[in-house]
């Protein structure tokens, strides 16, 4: 399994637009952090993990291939703000993006033309299949043929690079031995983000978990046996719906995990380079452009 590390920021960002302290002022790249998110690659399957409003600028930067995924934790503008941005995606068929009920009715209200039924949509907007989720339910991508955007919306060049793309996968898949393909389960975890419920998500031995501040009980046995972990922690002074630092510490602690990423920092921490110095063992600061390979 690959994580890449899209964004490690906060709702607004870091640098915050405006703000002259010693972290947004910083000219180290690993200072700069765009909004949450992480692409995971699995079983030969690209799952985004959030889609907020630096999802184009993240993407340029990547690899251009279909997204098998995107599960989505819930409707904040911060984690949903990109979704349209999907766009350049969806010449590969209809983006599946999986949400909780709750997160979805919002989603339809807020951008619903996002969400046109297929004999509907008129070329320019996004094509995606919103498919609700409920904790606890395992959601399983499965190598599944889509049907392709008509060729006929498609410029020449990019006609050119879809085909490129597609070859290239399946050459990929029939190079690939067996069991680096096939299914891949997801399980959504319930945590508490202040007073409101949204989903973790758990892949095998990993689990991503941001904007949490607390988690039921009895969600800890969901995540028995997970052994790395990216987990929100915010800054270190309290937040009626964020982790501190040393919340984040302490939750990573208690599972056992044995290598932690940190996501969704502010610019109230210090410097990339010193607040790593300050963490304990398996505790890391994730940064923009980060590549995680577990095994
Ligand atoms: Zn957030
Ligand atoms: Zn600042
Ligand atoms: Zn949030």
């Amino acid at each position: 399994m690959r994580i890449t590390i899209l964004g490690s920021g906060t709702s607004c960002g870091v640098p915050q637009v405006g703000c002259p302290c010693e972290v947004c002022t910083s000219t180290d790249p690993k200072d700069k952090r765009l909004r949450c998110s992480s692409l995971l690659e699995v079983n030969g399957k690209r799952i985004l993990i959030d889609c907020g409003p630096d999802f184009r600028q993240q993407m340029l930067g990547i690899d251009f291939k279909p997204l098998d995924a995107v599960l989505i934790t819930h409707e904040h503008y911060d984690h949903v703000g990109g979704l349209d941005d999907l766009r350049p995606y969806s010449i590969f068929g209809d983006v599946d993006v999986y949400a909780e009920k709750f997160c979805a009715d919002h989603l339809m209200e807020r951008i619903p033309y996002c969400f046109t039924p297929k004999e509907k949509r008129y070329p320019g907007v996004p094509a995606i299949n919103l498919i609700e989720i409920e904790p606890h339910v395992p959601i399983v991508i499965r190598d599944t043929e889509k049907e392709l955007m008509s060729p006929r919306y498609l410029e020449e060049p990019v006609k050119q690079k879809r085909q490129q793309v597609l070859d290239a996968l399946k050459a990929e898949k029939e190079a690939r031995v067996e069991g680096e393909h096939g299914d891949v389960t997801i399980m959504p975890i319930r945590v508490m983000h202040g007073r409101l419920p949204i989903v973790g998500f758990r892949v095998e031995n990993f689990a991503y978990i941001t904007d949490m501040k607390t988690i039921p009980e009895s969600e800890l046995s969901y995540l028995q046996g997970v052994e790395y972990m990216i987990v929100n922690g915010l800054r270190h002074h309290e937040h009626p719906s964020h982790q501190t630092i040393d919340e984040a510490i302490a939750f990573s602690r208690r599972l056992g995990v044995k290598e932690t990423w940190l996501v969704h920092m502010s610019h109230n921490i210090k410097k990339h380079q010193e607040e790593e110095k300050l963490l304990p063992s398996g505790i890391h600061l994730a940064y923009d452009g980060e590549v995680i390979e577990l095994l």
